[in-house]
């Protein structure tokens, strides 16, 4: 397997970045943490080591905290015109787009998945948003509002409503598409005048750090935008719990955001929760197998499975359950894996051993317990990385802990069902509700099928399509709150009513 040394392959800026000392960057400076610390990063592909990074704790998170305060205080930030904000936003999107390969690289490096979805996904779509979020910053309104107010007789009333940022925001996200979800926790955040500290995942520290150079190069006032990076217990809890942060934007898995959600009502922290997710496929007769099974396959395997949406559970109708999983084995056994910088990959490795090793025991233990391996299976041989091949799974119903339980690895677990009642009801038997996806050109079934589905989103003929302009959360375990669009504006704001007598 092609597993490059960073020299030959990394852009001379991104090999700059990892060859210097790493720092957590705090009211406008770049500094160590006050513990001394640091904990290394590797590259999941070859197991190397790629940098260290500092060790944060409670003294960094308080240090954070009280300048993240200020920021929001200070005239430069609190009185900045909304057209001057939305400038500093686009002028920070045209420097991610310039330093796209360099970011890119960093989080292929740090994160493994391949090059082409770093582009694609961390940079390009990252851009994009911040180009549509900046666009709210110059939108914020309220409306007036008629009151029928009797006593005092003879007095009469303005009223209105007003949005104001909601304060202090602590944005904690996860590995899996590091850098683009950091864009969506503090973009909406920034475009509506608050200030954020962000910390990154442990795994995938990389391009959080390189973001906060951005960020001071575009002008963001000191202690506007904060970085930190280190444990969740150390740094993650201490920021939830707070009493001077007024927003949590969590994504992460749904135990952190249930922890999250505790500690933060304790001082009335407003919250918000994108967390796991077990998202069904659901295959209709009518569509072409040629169709479906790039589709199909994709829906989960794209980074790997390591995507909250991954449409892990595939239901096919039984009448043509042979045609599509001919297809489907053959596309999944035909999708190569290997290290991102080979650009004829297709699926990078797990984010880290220990993940790896939790999903291999995922696919054991179906084994065990009467799946089939119908395809995968198994780890890369000669490899250090920690790479996973493709797996489906067969023979498999909602008694199995794959079909309830969010692998977040490589892993479809594909089941068959009678009719429409039969399809909706194993949907919707499941604790997560995130996505959905419905294939098929029948627009009557379609139809009938979309009110059913107990998600977040549903897709039809396409998964995983994602936009600024189109909200995005999840039901039940999946999470609180709608991130994208309108809906950010409102996790970001605080509505304040006004009376006026006069
Ligand atoms: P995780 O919950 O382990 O960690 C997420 C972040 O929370 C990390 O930065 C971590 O350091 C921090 N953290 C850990 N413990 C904490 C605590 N006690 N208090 C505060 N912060 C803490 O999740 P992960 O393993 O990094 O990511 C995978 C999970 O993320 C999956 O469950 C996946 O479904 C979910 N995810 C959801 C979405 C979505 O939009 N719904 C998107 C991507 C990933």
């Amino acid at each position: 397997m092609f597993i490059p040394k960073f020299e030959t392959v990394l852009d001379p800026t991104a090999l700059e970045f990892i060859g210097a000392k790493q720092q957590i960057f705090i009211d406008g400076e770049f500094v160590d943490a006050v513990g001394g610390e640091f904990f290394p990063t590797s590259d999941p592909a070859s197991t190397r080591q790629i940098t260290e990074v500092p060790l944060s704790d409670t003294r960094d998170v308080d240090l954070a905290v009280a300048a993240a305060n200020r920021a929001l205080e200070d005239p430069s930030w609190a009185r900045m015109l909304p057209s001057d904000r939305q400038k500093l936003l686009l002028d920070l999107a045209d420097l991610i787009e310039a330093h796209g390969e360099t970011i890119a690289n960093l989080e292929t490096l740090d994160q493994g998945q391949p090059l082409w979805v770093s582009e694609a996904v961390q940079v390009n779509m990252g851009v994009d948003y911040i180009r549509y979020m900046a666009g709210w910053a110059t939108k914020l309104d309220g409306s007036n509002v008629d009151l029928s107010v009797r006593e005092p007789a003879g007095m009469n009333f303005q009223a209105y409503t007003r949005r104001e940022p909601v304060g202090v925001v602590a944005a904690i996200v996860p590995w899996n598409f590091p850098h683009l979800m950091a864009l969506w926790k503090i973009i909406p955040a920034l475009t509506c005048g608050c200030t954020v500290i962000l910390k990154p995942a442990e795994d995938t520290p990389l391009t959080a750090l390189y973001l906060a150079r951005l960020c001071r190069e575009a002008g963001f006032p000191k202690g506007v935008v904060n970085v930190i990076t280190g444990t969740g217990p150390e740094v993650g809890a201490p920021l939830s719990g707070h009493p001077n942060v007024n927003k949590v934007a969590f994504t992460g898995s749904t135990a952190t955001g249930q922890a999250i959600g505790h500690a933060a009502i304790d001082n009335m922290t407003r919250f918000s929760l994108e967390t796991g997710g077990k998202s069904p496929v659901l295959v209709l007769e009518d569509i072409d197998p040629d169709f479906l099974s790039p589709n199909a396959a994709m829906a989960t395997l794209f980074n790997s499975g390591q995507q909250c949406v991954a449409g892990s559970r595939l239901y096919l109708p039984k009448k043509r359950y042979d045609q599509y999983m001919d297809r489907l084995l053959d596309m999944a056994f035909w999708l190569k894996t290997g290290s991102g910088f080979d650009r004829t990959v297709h699926l990078g490795p797990m984010v880290s051993k220990e993940h790896m090793d939790r999903v291999m025991g995922f696919i054991e233990r179906s084994e065990e317990a009467g799946a089939k391996i119908e395809v995968g299976g198994n780890m890369v041989e000669n490899t250090e990385g920690f790479f996973v091949r493709p797996t489906v799974l067969t023979g498999v119903d909602h008694s199995y802990e794959c079909v309830r339980e969010e692998i977040f690895g490589p892993v479809i677990c594909v089941m068959t069902y009678d009719d429409m009642d039969d399809l909706v009801s194993k949907a919707n038997d499941n604790q997560y509700g995130l996505g959905a996806s419905i294939w098929s050109q029948n627009i009557s079934k379609v139809n009938m099928l979309i009110p059913r589905i107990k998600a977040g989103t549903v897709w039809v003929n396409c998964h995983s399509v994602f936009d600024a302009n189109l909200p995005f959360g999840g039901r039940k375990l999946s999470g609180m709150g709608k991130e994208h669009g309108r809906s950010a504006i409102e996790l970001f704001t605080e509505e304040k009513a006004v009376c006026i007598a006069y």
